[in-house]
């Protein structure tokens, strides 16, 4: 098959192994402590386990599995809340299916709607403004998640809405923005990042100027790269060339993909209907400003936290969860307590169990490698 058999080439992944594997002997520090070199997005996170890529690569790099799922960061109060909105009579609740299953702290909205809830997955904003369309009696909601990637089309939905005066759709916005959130993780004492395999489907919409600041304040290199193994394979050698040079720039392995101006359209609707919130709270990563948005006011109709009471309130994740040290990359996820007994994916405890991007569902599908440091 064209364009995707290429990508998978088993030849062309060890070419690239030993290209990394030479590179690494020529930086300096990887003889004192591991490179680590964080994967930013999920679609990466869930390549790297399915393809094993962690265990082919030379011991000295460490992958760090960020917070690029929005699913897994998504916190456990705004599950409740919205289980507080799909609980509503008037209520057709919608939403993506990975995200029913994410646990709040009463329940997920797979079990409200166990309980009579009036829970429909959808595939696209699109499909629950159709809804709206035939059920002019009742209140249709779209759970808006996502990063940069899925913010233009939940924006050009609110449009389409505005358009044709529909007066029963609302929008759950629990949209993020990637940028706050890496500067952030930057900033934390916790870590010592060495470079960035950056997003590949977020820089689409953003381009890659935004990652600027990373290479210039903080002297990080970023490489954004695709989601296929030689993509990641190539994105990594790019990281590492940089780290050897001691260079520190943005680079777009992905370019066959994504434009580095990016697309100035999606970003045109995006700016036209959403503001940044203060803040934003994280699962794991607690509260990071300007890392949400918000529907402008011009749009407050179809916004649904202003449409419902919702109980806005922050709960604090189990004792046992260790969701919040994966996310940072301290801890890797089998090294959590409830890893594969009490949290597993039909039994999620954490929101990293949930999506297929989340580092302790990825590994746990795939039974990625525990390697051994100081065993080659
Ligand atoms: S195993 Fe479960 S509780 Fe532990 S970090 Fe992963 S998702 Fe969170």
């Amino acid at each position: 098959m064209k364009y995707v058999d290429e990508f998978r080439d088993r030849e062309k992944a060890e070419a690239l192994i030993r290209e990394i594997t030479a590179v690494v002997r020529e930086i300096d520090s990887a003889r004192h402590r591991p490179l680590n070199i964080m994967e930013v997005c999920g679609g990466h996170t869930h390549s790297i386990f399915r393809y094993g890529l962690e265990g082919m690569l030379p011991k000295e790099i460490e992958l760090i599995h960020g917070p690029g799922c929005p699913v897994c960061v998504l916190p456990m109060g705004r599950v409740d809340d919205c289980v507080a909105i799909a609980e509503r009579p008037e209520v057709i609740f919608t939403t993506f299916g990975d995200a029913m299953r994410v646990p709040g702290s009463r329940k997920s909205l797979m079990q409200a709607k166990a309980e009579g809830a009036d829970v429909r997955m959808v595939y696209s904003p699109l499909d629950a403004l159709a809804l709206a369309r035939r059920h002019p009696d009742r209140e249709v909601v779209f759970f808006a998640l996502g990063f940069e990637t899925t913010m233009p089309s939940t924006a050009l939905t609110v449009l389409q809405a505005e358009a044709e005066g529909i007066g029963n759709f609302t929008l759950f916005c629990n949209h993020i923005t990637i940028v706050p959130t890496i500067k952030a993780i930057l900033d934390s004492p916790d870590l010592q990042l060495d470079g960035f395999l950056g997003p590949g489907h977020v820089s689409m919409v953003t381009g890659t100027a935004p990652y600027q600041f990373i290479a210039r304040h903080y002297g990080r290199p970023l490489v954004v790269a695709g989601f296929e193994p030689l993509d990641i394979l190539h994105g990594i050698w790019m990281v590492l060339k940089q780290i050897r040079d001691g260079r520190a720039e943005v680079e777009n392995q992905y370019a066959r993909i994504v434009p580095d101006a990016g697309n100035a359209a999606a970003l045109a609707a995006v700016g036209r209907v959403y503001e940044l919130r203060e803040f934003f709270e994280w699962r794991g990563l607690g509260s990071i400003d300007h890392s949400g948005v918000r529907l402008r006011e011009a749009y407050a109709r179809f916004d649904a936290e202003r449409r419902f009471a919702i109980p806005n309130v922050t709960i604090a994740d189990p004792s046992s969860c260790q969701c919040g040290e994966v996310l940072k990359g301290v801890i890797k996820p089998w090294q959590c307590k409830m890893f594969g007994t009490d949290c597993n994916p039909e039994t999620p405890l954490g929101a990293l169990m949930v999506s297929s991007e989340g580092a302790c569902a990825a590994h746990y599908q795939y039974g990625g490698i525990q390697r051994q440091r100081g065993v080659a």
